[in-house]
């Protein structure tokens, strides 16, 4: 199993979040590599032009965590 698949087995509970929205915090992320995020996402809510910060449809996010658990900034994050 490698490093990644391993931080995508542990989820967050969706009931602690219903309040809160996921977010990227662009000063977090420095835009120079393909998202790890993007492709963690197990429903396609999270996109990215180029190397830039990744994009969250706010639609399509069912709230799993998997992104936060692979971005290695800490950019993405529920408040
Ligand atoms: S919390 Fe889950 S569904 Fe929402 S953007 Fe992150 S990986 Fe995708």
């Amino acid at each position: 199993m490698s490093l990644f698949d391993f931080f995508l087995k542990s989820e967050v509970d969706p009931r602690d979040l219903k309040d809160k929205t996921l977010k990227v915090n662009k000063t977090r992320c420095p835009q120079n590599h393909r998202c790890p995020s993007v492709r963690a996402c197990p429903v396609g809510a999270l996109t990215q032009d180029k190397y830039e910060a990744p994009k969250i449809d706010l639609k399509k996010c069912v709230k799993c965590g998997k992104c936060l658990r692979v971005c290695p900034t800490g950019a993405i994050s529920f408040q």
